[in-house]
């Protein structure tokens, strides 16, 4: 089967044929119809963070597409069923934080495209238990990134507490971020998008924004706080510290500040601020398979549209360089039928 494949860190995919996998017992053999491009596989290609992926690597955690095989033991899904692979690849099903509706914390969990090889592929393995049905209405190229991107976004809202009403910033309106504002609006709040660049607020608008800044022009910070006191909730989705910064700046009295964006640096915090403004700073990690089924409806339901450039396999590597460049309007979802 065709695969992109990381062999070093920093060094360009190679498109090439790799061995079709075998589903395993409580496995099943999803043949892939499309996959998402996240900022997140850019990282696992560069190896930018503190846990390594493995390598070599199939990267792809928003791949979907139909199951081939049904391995040993697998009762609740059969061959034809249309399913997708989240980051959330497996978890160990019985510590604390599975038990209690916290799944993504298990430390003894997999995830799609970084321990394990994910959607860059004509097929890919995946756990029964943790691949998600793709809602019938929905095409594989219009699901894909709601495996990621649109639960990730969907979590962190929840996350933040901000309630119908309230505002609330959106920092980086890339993949994630367009589907962030999108989810906002659909639980009823006020929006702010910011972005470096003025296409990515001119989409953020046509999204729902009510509200767009960039930050190249103006103290996002300030300007937030002079329109409307202040959001009651920050998601910072934008893989720069200076966002992050912002975002925490931009907070209210009471407020939140959600991190889902993934820099390598250290985010700087005032004590002093943080204390006297009872302002919560908290990290969100993508979502449970109950977030993402509910991330799914949303979209079933006409309520969120990913904006989507569908591209091949084979120009992976142009799409990363235009992620880096911040180039890509939405997500790009590479279409694996072609
Ligand atoms: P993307 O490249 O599509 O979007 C990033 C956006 O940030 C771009 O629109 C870019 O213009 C904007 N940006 C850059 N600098 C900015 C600044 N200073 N201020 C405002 N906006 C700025 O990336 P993506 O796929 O949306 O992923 C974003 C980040 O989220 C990555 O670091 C990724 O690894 C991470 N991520 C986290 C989770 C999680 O569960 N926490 C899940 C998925 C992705
Ligand atoms: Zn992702
Ligand atoms: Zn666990």
């Amino acid at each position: 089967m065709k695969a992109a494949v990381v062999n070093q860190f920093k060094e360009q995919l190679e498109v090439k044929d790799v061995p079709k996998p075998k589903a395993g017992p409580n496995q099943v053999l999803v043949h892939i119809h499309a996959c998402g491009v996240c900022h997140t596989d850019l990282h696992a290609a560069h190896g930018d963070w503190p846990v390594k992926p493995k390598l070599p690597l199939i990267p792809g955690h928003e791949g979907v597409g139909v199951i081939e095989e049904v391995g040993e033991g697998v009762t609740h899904l059969k061959v034809g069923d249309r399913v997708g692979i989240p980051w959330l690849y497996s978890a160990c099903g019985h510590c604390e934080y599975c038990l209690t509706g916290r799944e993504t914390l298990c430390l003894d969990q997999h995830n799609a495209g970084y321990s394990v090889d994910g959607g860059y592929a004509e097929y890919c393995v995946a756990a029964a238990d943790y691949v998600m049905q793709v809602p019938e209405n929905l095409s594989f190229i219009d699901a894909a990134p709601l495996f990621c991107a649109g639960v990730t976004t969907y979590k962190a809202l929840k996350v933040s507490e901000a309630k119908p009403g309230q505002w609330v910033a959106i920092f980086g309106i890339g993949g994630l971020g367009h589907l962030a504002v999108q989810y906002a609006k659909a639980m009823g709040l006020h929006v702010v998008a910011v972005d470096t660049f003025d296409e990515k607020l001119e989409l953020a608008k046509e999204l729902g924004a009510d509200l767009v800044v960039n930050p190249l022009k103006e103290d996002a910070a300030l300007w937030i706080h002079e329109q409307v006191n202040g959001v009651h909730a920050s998601i910072c989705t934008a893989v720069s510290k200076p966002a992050f910064d912002q975002a925490y700046r931009a907070v209210r009295r009471g407020g939140s500040c959600v991190a889902v964006g993934l820099p390598p640096e250290m985010m700087e915090v005032p004590i002093f601020d943080t204390v006297l403004n009872a302002v919560k700073i908290v990290g969100s990690i993508v979502g449970t398979r109950k977030d993402l089924q509910e991330a799914l409806q949303f979209a079933a339901e006409g309520k969120v549209k990913v904006i989507i450039e569908t591209r091949h396999l084979h120009e992976i590597n142009d799409i990363f360089s235009e992620m880096e460049e911040g180039k890509i309007n939405g997500r790009v979802v590479l279409d694996m039928t072609k």
